[in-house]
């Protein structure tokens, strides 16, 4: 993409009534766009982020033999009360559709999924099952100042499963957690993201939440270094040690829920009588997990960790462009030179935003491009093309070198 015709611009600065460094910087590069309170807009370098992350959930779902579907926003009030949710959850938008009837905006879907799948669920011989959707949700929440993390319109993937017994969902959890872990590894989170336990008796089985350490975190763990495990702090109470190794030097760390999952067991398939006809024809509740992971808290949340005082440094995975592309060029030659490079790395696969700005200068072209954060910048100029060559640098490092022009696809594609 040529940066002459992105409508986006950056931005010096933004309201100081956002402290968190995920907005801040965000914002400023052009990510995002504020409309109000927790409710953001996606702008095209932001959305090639969110979707490289929505992509890598959807691939590692999809191996986890997950059917993707989408489920609506808008829920009946009935439903919410099969749960007795609807006075309960308190973060529930709640409004009023044509012919005055009670509507909520989904802030989840169990409510939604369980008689959907209920509809095609009769025997044994439909189960396992798994579902899941990557999807807007929308819950009211108190405080919303921390930029993504913690949005009232936010993104999220869901994913459920139906199981004939809890051996069987046992298994397909323990699963579910080896893929998120993984997941976040490929987002580049992998390091300061622990598996960590939750809530509910001590160390419950029925709940696991995934933590990422950073500074504007609402939660507290007690990290295991050790074991790579967390402790939640609600239930750090009952127990003073890692309850893995009894390493009784946990580090206390405020973080960010990135994912949360759960052993639902009987809870929704009691409320909408979902069951299935056994071996010996008795029919038997279906026994559920749920398994939450929230995609733009996931792009906020790499952002809070992975940036400098000059901007962000994404991570490869999920970086809006492969190269930053950055043309010093005045020459008409010279001109042509780089938007033929430009054309060159598109061909064979190679994602480059182009800074073909004419009129910027040098300075504001390097400062632009150390604040949006692709990995790897190429500068060209009379300079470099004096050896017929081009300077890269990749963003997380400060030295640069001359790389051959002939030589750069190669280079480029070398890990
Ligand atoms: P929190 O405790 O942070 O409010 P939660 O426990 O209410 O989150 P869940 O219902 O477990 O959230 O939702 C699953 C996942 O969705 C969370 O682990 C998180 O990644 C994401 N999520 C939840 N609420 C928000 C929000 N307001 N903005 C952005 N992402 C969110
Ligand atoms: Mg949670």
């Amino acid at each position: 993409m040529k940066q002459s015709q992105l409508f986006t611009k950056t931005k010096k600065t933004i309201s100081e009534q956002e402290p968190s460094i995920n907005a801040q910087l965000l914002e400023r590069a052009g990510f995002v766009s504020k409309l109000m309170s927790g409710v953001y807009s996606y702008l095209p370098l932001g959305l090639r982020v969110l979707t490289k992350i929505e992509n890598i959930v959807r691939q590692e779902m999809n191996k986890l033999a997950g059917q993707e579907i989408l489920m609506s926003g808008l829920q009946p009030k009935e439903n919410w009360l099969q749960t007795q949710r609807w006075d309960k959850v308190d973060i529930l938008f709640k409004l009023k559709g044509a012919g005055d009837r009670d509507l909520a905006l989904g802030p989840t879907h169990e409510e939604i999924i369980t008689p959907l799948v209920g509809q095609y669920i009769q025997s044994y011989k439909d189960l396992p099952q798994y579902v899941y959707q990557i999807q807007t949700k929308f819950r009211n929440e108190a405080r919303a100042k921390s930029g993504l993390l913690r949005g009232r319109e936010f993104r999220m993937k869901d994913l459920y499963s139906f199981h004939t017994n809890e051996k069987d969902l046992d298994e397909y959890y323990d699963k579910v957690i080896t893929t998120y872990l993984r997941i976040f590894e490929r987002c580049g989170l992998g390091e300061l993201t622990y598996l960590t336990f939750a809530s509910g008796g001590i160390f419950s089985k029925y709940s696991h939440e995934f933590q990422t350490v950073t500074q504007y975190g609402e939660d507290i763990v007690h990290v295991c270094l050790k074991c790579k495990i967390a402790i939640n702090k609600e239930i750090i109470a009952d127990q003073s040690s890692c309850p893995v190794c009894g390493n009784q030097d946990l580090k206390e760390e405020k973080a960010i829920e990135v994912g949360n999952i759960f052993k639902l067991m009987q809870r929704f398939s009691d409320a909408f009588s979902l069951a299935f006809t056994d071996k010996e024809g008795k029919q038997q509740p279906v026994v559920m997990g749920c398994y939450g992971l929230g995609t733009s808290r996931l792009m906020g949340s790499i952002v809070e960790i992975l940036h400098d005082e000059k901007g962000i440094i994404w991570p490869k995975e999920v970086a809006p462009f492969h190269v930053h592309l950055i043309s010093l060029a005045r020459e008409e030659a010279e001109i042509e030179k780089a938007e033929q490079l430009y054309l060159d790395l598109q061909r064979v696969g190679i994602e480059v935003l182009y800074d073909d700005r004419a009129g910027v200068q040098a300075g504001q072209k390097f400062a632009d491009s150390d604040l949006i954060g692709i990995p790897l910048r190429i500068v060209i100029s009379a300079k470099t093309l004096a050896q017929n060559s081009v300077e890269v640098k990749e963003r997380a490092k400060s030295t640069a070198e001359l790389i051959e022009i002939d030589k750069l696809v190669e280079f480029i594609n070398r890990d």
